[in-house]
């Protein structure tokens, strides 16, 4: 298959965001009757699901102490309800637990969840919260647990055979997926702002509107877009701050305990909720004793047949170095600088100790494999999604956004010209403007 000269709509990443805006985009074009998916074609530099989506751990949550998050969340659970079975998904449900200092901002979740109709439980007292787990798994020992909020849909799915599903439901709507194809530069119309080529490494191609989807990449396509590197952000007290870079790095640090999924099954043997943990409780090694920390930490973790073992991941870490001088290539296992070590392992395994007896003394059982991956973050650390030189559409998820599969079909919507509510809160100009999601205190820039 040949790469065209010119198309209408022109996607650039096959990962999450780029299939599902090109499938539903394809979609809504032959419902409307203004074309199909012909006119659509998606290029990666490497294939589908090579970035962030083929390696994310898949968890699928509503948990977000933003309303706007949890509204565009509970739309993104609907899509993956749509094809269970096609998305690989399993609709587990999830558990966050978490203390004292974090109590108010659950209870504000749940609440707002009932809200909107997304159902959940919240367990609130330690006593409460130890025997409502104990109910679930007979050996939980968390310690400092004040809250439990059980949201009774999400779950997980597998990374990989969820994006080659996606890209098969695209290409059976008439997209043209090209692999192996790398996006380099764009051509500006001489009397508009708007882009009228795209520059690749086999050629240019003319189109009518572009869609960005390059996950971590972003930085370089945003910086070949002529965008700012450093923007104005007013934050929530209102105090302008000059020059905050646009993009930094963080390091997700992910592991897999090498176990049968079997032993994480509950009480009455089945498989469990993603389980998701914050305490302010010691951290002590369940190799030596020695106390790890005695800070907030959180950690996460599911039973998962496609990772072999019992699989999750702690809070990740903020990369400090100039973000022009951070590697995104090689990515994810294959990078020399961003796979989880040692440290990692002893204090997830500890952690998964902490919580559940059944995994202690189980350090030796860590599979031993490459593991971890970046994500680049906005400056504060929530998504933008909107139209930059009148007709380019940048999705970037600021890494909240493997569970996001349902922007996609809003994206395609805006594209056809019908503007979504949900995407409003994600404009560039909140940064400006001030208009900032809450901050929540919960260890980790995404919750
Ligand atoms: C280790 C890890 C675990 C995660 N776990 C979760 C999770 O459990 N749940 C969750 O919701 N999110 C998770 N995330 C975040 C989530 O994976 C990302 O937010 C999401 O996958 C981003 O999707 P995307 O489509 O924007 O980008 P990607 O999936 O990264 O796709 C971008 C594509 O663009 C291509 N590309 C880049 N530059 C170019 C170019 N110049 N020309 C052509 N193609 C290009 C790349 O090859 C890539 O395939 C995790 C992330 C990581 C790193």
């Amino acid at each position: 298959m040949g790469i065209p000269k010119h198309v209408r709509y022109l996607v650039v990443g096959a990962g999450v965001h780029g299939l599902s805006t090109a499938y539903h985009l394809a979609v809504q074009l032959k419902t409307r009757g203004i074309g199909n998916g012909q006119d659509i074609i998606v290029l990666d530099k490497s294939s589908v699901g090579a970035g962030a989506s083929g390696i994310a751990c898949g968890v699928i949550r509503n948990n977000y102490s933003q309303p706007a998050m949890r509204e565009i969340m509970a739309h993104s659970v609907e899509v993956w309800e749509s094809d269970p079975k096609a998305f690989s998904y399993y609709p587990v449900g999830y558990i966050q637990a978490a203390p004292e200092v974090m109590h108010a901002d659950v209870a504000s979740i749940s609440k707002q969840q009932n809200e909107i109709g997304y159902e959940s439980v919240l367990i609130e007292g330690e006593k409460e919260c130890s025997k409502y787990m104990r109910g679930i798994f007979s050996d939980w020992q968390a310690k400092n647990i004040a809250v439990v909020l059980h949201e009774k849909r999400g779950g997980y799915a597998n990374n990989l055979p969820s994006m080659k599903a996606l890209a098969a439901k695209a290409e059976g709507e008439g997209v043209r997926i090209f692999s192996g194809i790398r996006v380099t530069g764009f051509r500006k119309h001489a009397a508009s702002n708007s882009i009228e080529a795209v520059e690749t490494s086999q050629g240019v191609i003319s189109c009518e509107y572009t869609v960005i989807s390059a996950g971590p990449w972003i930085k370089n396509i945003w910086e070949l877009l002529e965008l700012p590197k450093y923007i104005v952000v007013k934050d929530l007290d209102g105090k302008v701050h000059d020059n905050v870079p646009m993009w930094v790095f963080w390091f997700l640090r992910e592991g897999t305990l090498g176990v049968d999924p079997a032993t994480q099954k509950t009480n009455s043997g089945e498989f469990p909720p993603v389980i998701h943990v914050d305490t302010d409780a010691s951290l002590f090694s369940d190799l030596n004793g020695k106390l790890i920390t005695n800070r907030l930490w959180g950690i996460y973790y599911k039973p998962d047949f496609n990772f072999g073992g019992v699989q999750g991941g702690l809070m990740p870490l903020k990369i400090d170095a100039d973000p022009d001088e951070v590697n995104v290539d090689p990515y994810g296992p294959n990078s020399p600088d961003y796979i989880v070590g040692d440290d990692f392992v002893e204090t997830w395994v500890s952690a998964l100790a902490h919580c559940q007896k059944r995994f202690e003394g189980k350090l030796s059982s860590y599979k031993k494999e490459a593991s971890g991956g970046i994500g680049a973050f906005t400056p504060d650390n929530f998504p933008v999604f909107d139209v930059f030189h009148d007709n380019c559409y940048i999705i970037a998820d600021s890494n909240h956004g493997y569970k996001m599969i349902g922007i996609g079909k809003l994206v395609a919507e805006e594209i056809t010209g019908k503007k979504q509510c949900l995407l409003e809160p994600f404009r560039f100009s909140r940064y400006t403007e001030g208009r900032l999601h809450p901050v929540s205190n919960s260890p980790y820039p995404w919750s």
